[in-house]
């Protein structure tokens, strides 16, 4: 996708000015990306022609070149329709009440569990998940699972079969037991079917929850629409959650469901960990359809994790020569608390779809970490230090051998050559926008 849309931004590079001629071939172009993104045929049309007129009414800023006007339009344009703001999230009600709806697989489940972590941790509140799956036993093993795991009580009757009974009662023991939000894991489907839908719908009279989310598959792709229609038609649902963001997916699918039923898509959710779950940012989603790369989530969460000052010592070392075994220890615990590395990657502009096939376990590092956790201070912070004994040490004391250690010290060698190369390069370099 992103390399049609380079070529499409690329016909208007070094065009002094939007005209109809020029942006022909570049509103086709990026029509076909979009549908190659799996945005719905109709809804892509739409969405184009929107933009040309856009673009034809616009004034092109001498700062600017047509093309990067037209990245700016496109994007904006995407932006807000898939929710121009941030999208709100109701906590009120005593206690607050969650409802969560979707297909089955779509990630209902895993989703409860990481909402209820995101409430806990980040909003302060006692939660109560539910466990409202009477069909599949396992689904009420699941959600335990990750409560333990997140320490979050779950709440769940193995004896009933009626989910409505079981929300209802839920509520009573949040309320004996002062939680303030309750999270109804439902039953889904594999596909729409009355049942479910009468079954979720009856929850819902019932226990009147504050928010009603849809949970759905960005991987869905066409079919997201007529999903997303049907649970909106029978649920009138809140929000949109979209699950799976970690694939290599450009989520197509939540133009599409934004455009077809209008609600705000309020959390992505891009890993199966329970702290990969993301406040919905259009702008963000935006330029992932495109092809930009998720860059601004990536910044934001390595911000999080990241001491400014921390930050600008490493650059001033790494500018210096002097990364040493011990920043590069520092950095894996950096990286480690940011979250899944492979989740990490895929954010990275190109890299996502590269990543597909390539297993990256968190404890790809383990025997790195060993091994630097076996050297001496000194021997850390001066790796040319380290000569043929202190290596058979560090071997010995890591429970590595010594072909391992060696290729360790030389693949560490090859990584401060090319901070050295980077130094050398001048400022800015690679960091041009699709070239316009
Ligand atoms: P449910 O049937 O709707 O409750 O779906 P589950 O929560 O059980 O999820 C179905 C499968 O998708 C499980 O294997 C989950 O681990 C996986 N899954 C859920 N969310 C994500 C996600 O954001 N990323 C990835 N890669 N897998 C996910
Ligand atoms: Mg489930």
């Amino acid at each position: 996708l992103s390399d049609k849309l380079e070529s499409a931004f690329k016909n208007l590079k070094g065009e002094a000015r939007i005209t109809d001629l020029n942006i022909a071939t570049t509103v086709k172009e990026i029509r076909r990306a979009l549908l190659d993104a799996d945005v719905n045929y109709k809804i892509a049309k739409e969405f184009t022609d929107k933009v040309k007129d856009k673009a034809l009414g616009e004034k092109v800023i001498n700062s600017i070149n047509p093309g990067q006007l037209m990245v700016k339009i496109v994007k904006d344009e995407l932006a807000e329709l898939m929710g121009g703001t941030e999208a709100t999230f109701s906590l009120a009600g005593n206690p607050t009440v969650i409802l969560i709806a979707g297909l089955q697989g779509s990630g209902k489940t895993t989703f409860s569990g990481k909402l209820a972590l995101y409430l806990k941790s980040k909003k302060n509140k006692s939660p109560l998940l539910v466990a409202a799956d009477v069909y599949r036993p396992a689904a009420i093993d699941q959600l335990h699972v990750l409560g333990s795991q997140i320490g979050v009580d779950v709440y769940s009757d193995r004896e009933s079969k009626d989910p409505v009974a079981i929300a209802e009662a839920a509520i009573k023991e949040a309320r004996a037991k002062n939680k303030n939000v309750v999270i109804i894991d439902t039953a889904g489907r594999l596909a729409v079917d009355e049942v479910m839908m009468t079954e979720v719908k009856n929850i819902k009279e019932t226990v009147n929850p504050q928010e009603i989310l849809f949970v759905v598959d960005s991987m869905t792709g066409q079919d997201a629409v007529n999903t997303a229609k049907a649970f909106n038609d029978r649920l009138d649902f809140t929000g949109v959650v979209l699950t799976k963001l970690d694939g290599d997916t450009r989520g197509g699918a939540a133009l599409t469901i934004k455009y077809t039923v209008d609600k705000p898509i309020k959390f992505a959710s891009s890993g199966e960990k329970m702290d990969t779950l993301d406040v919905f940012y259009p702008e963000r989603m935006a330029q992932r359809i495109l092809g930009m790369g998720d860059i601004t989530s990536l910044v934001e969460k390595a911000q999080e994790q990241f001491n400014e000052e921390e930050a600008k010592k490493l650059e001033k070392k790494i500018r210096q020569n002097k990364f040493d075994f011990q920043d590069f220890y520092d950095q894996l615990q950096q990286i480690k608390k940011m979250g899944n590395l492979k989740d990490l990657m895929a954010m990275i502009p190109g890299v996502g779809k590269a990543m597909k096939d390539i297993d990256i376990s968190d404890d790809a590092f383990k025997g790195v970490e060993a091994m630097i956790s076996s050297m001496t201070p000194q021997e850390r912070a001066d790796p040319d230090l380290i000569n043929q004994s202190r290596k058979l040490r560090i071997a010995k004391g890591s429970g590595k051998d010594l072909n391992e250690v060696n290729a360790f010290m030389k693949q560490f060698e090859q990584m401060r050559q090319m901070m050295k190369q980077m130094n050398k390069m001048p400022m800015g370099m690679g960091r041009g926008m699709m070239g316009g």
